[in-house]
């Protein structure tokens, strides 16, 4: 088992590979936004899976960001500033995270589907959700759990 510095610095390393790859392969100039969202999505799709586990680095983490993101979202939104697909992202991965710690570790976060179904609420913003998989990829790869479901 890894724990959050091996998945962190894995996701670290996925992020900026994907970066390189997506700006190489697209023959398009990644804006720094877009690039700094696609290696974030890759380092937290890193540690995600490991979210059933009460104590690991991106459950503490999630525990602050998440109810801080969605309050501070929902106050951006109701001044008109927001997109729509922005809060709806936030709002569904807040209330997957809120679901998810109730799972059994290594159970439905450490599957192909369930990474796959969790980073939907990313489709908005495709090379966030090939980012969210590249970095999910690694965790599984570093757990070595390959199950489909
Ligand atoms: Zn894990």
């Amino acid at each position: 088992m890894s724990d959050g510095g091996t998945h962190g610095a894995a996701g670290i390393f996925m992020g900026l590979a994907s970066v390189a790859a997506i700006a190489v392969s697209t023959e398009l100039t990644l804006d720094p936004l877009t690039a700094s969202g696609v290696f974030l999505a890759c380092w937290l799709g890193s540690l995600f899976p490991d979210v059933d586990t009460r104590l690991s680095t991106i459950r503490r983490l999630l525990d602050i960001a998440i109810p801080a993101a969605t309050f501070v979202l929902i106050f951006v939104f109701l001044t008109g500033m927001a997109e729509v697909r922005l809060l709806f992202a936030v709002l569904a991965l807040s209330l997957m995270y809120f679901s998810v710690q109730f799972l059994k570790h290594r159970k439905f976060t450490h599957t192909i589907i369930g990474l796959v179904l969790l980073g939907v609420p990313l489709l908005g913003w495709p090379f966030l959700y090939v980012g969210w998989l590249v970095g999910c990829a690694s965790h599984l790869i570093l757990d070595r759990e390959f199950k489909l479901l």
